[in-house]
């Protein structure tokens, strides 16, 4: 199949030079497993990555995690345990494609024996959409979910910490009550007056490193981007 794939581009010089940068890249790429449960790992492909704010010197792959059911739920049942005893929950807001974990989180906190304080309640899993204005908000219908509420906020992953603040400023407007924030990664480059419950964060990666658009040293050598982080995801260049 790769042959193939080679092949087919052999007529054009540029789609070889893409194709060969992305197996270099996939190549060099390393996994990062949690120490009690080996089978929630992301995967991390070093390189130099740009998304609208920042550069980065690894793209992590956290999809598994949000979309394989099995991983999931055992992500689900990790991202739950600070919550279980002691904190009353009534909508977990999932942002960037966490709503199969968010699902999993619910269940786990509403398990009788598991949770203390939530059992035999009811958790609300909700999305908020984007207007006009490209601003967060919640439909009519969906709002009384969140106002006066007991929310737990669910990221993907906090760099520049631009999706979390947008998802507590929308939660603030319609006056929901903050009782937790978790992510799947967390690079620590923000301060935030709350605990982040995150499983994986940037000591977990060598050498993991963010850089303003202006201060990236691997530009400054000259040094072309292999890939555009979009939504978790990357397009390779
Ligand atoms: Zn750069």
């Amino acid at each position: 199949m790769s042959c193939y794939h080679l092949k087919v581009n052999s007529f054009n010089g540029c789609s070889i030079f893409i194709y060969e940068r992305e197996m270099i890249m996939k190549n060099k790429a390393f996994s990062v497993s949690l120490t009690k449960n080996p089978s929630v790992s992301m995967n991390v492909i070093p390189g130099h990555f740009t998304t609208s704010h920042f550069h980065a010197n690894h793209f992590l792959d956290l999809d598994d995690l949000k979309t394989n059911s099995t991983v999931a739920r055992d992500v689900a049942m990790e991202l739950a345990l600070p919550y279980l005893a002691n904190t009353l929950v009534d909508t977990i807001v999932c942002m960037e494609g966490t709503e199969v974990i968010g699902a999993y989180m619910a269940e786990e906190l509403l398990r009788e024996g598991i949770s203390v304080i939530n059992s035999g309640r009811e958790i609300h899993v909700v999305t908020p959409i984007s207007n006009v204005n490209r601003k967060l908000t919640f439909q009519s219908n969906k709002q009384e979910l969140i106002s006066n509420r007991n929310i737990i906020v669910l990221v993907s992953s906090i760099s520049s910490g631009i999706t979390l603040n947008s998802a507590l400023e929308c939660l603030s407007y319609y006056g929901g009550k903050i009782v937790g924030v978790s992510a799947l990664f967390n690079a620590d480059s923000i301060e935030y007056d709350r605990e982040i419950h995150s499983m994986f964060t940037n000591k977990d990666i060598p050498n993991y490193q963010l850089f303003t658009l202006n201060e990236c040293p691997m530009c400054k050598e000259g040094r072309k981007l292999d890939a555009i982080i979009v939504h978790d995801g990357y397009i390779k260049i």
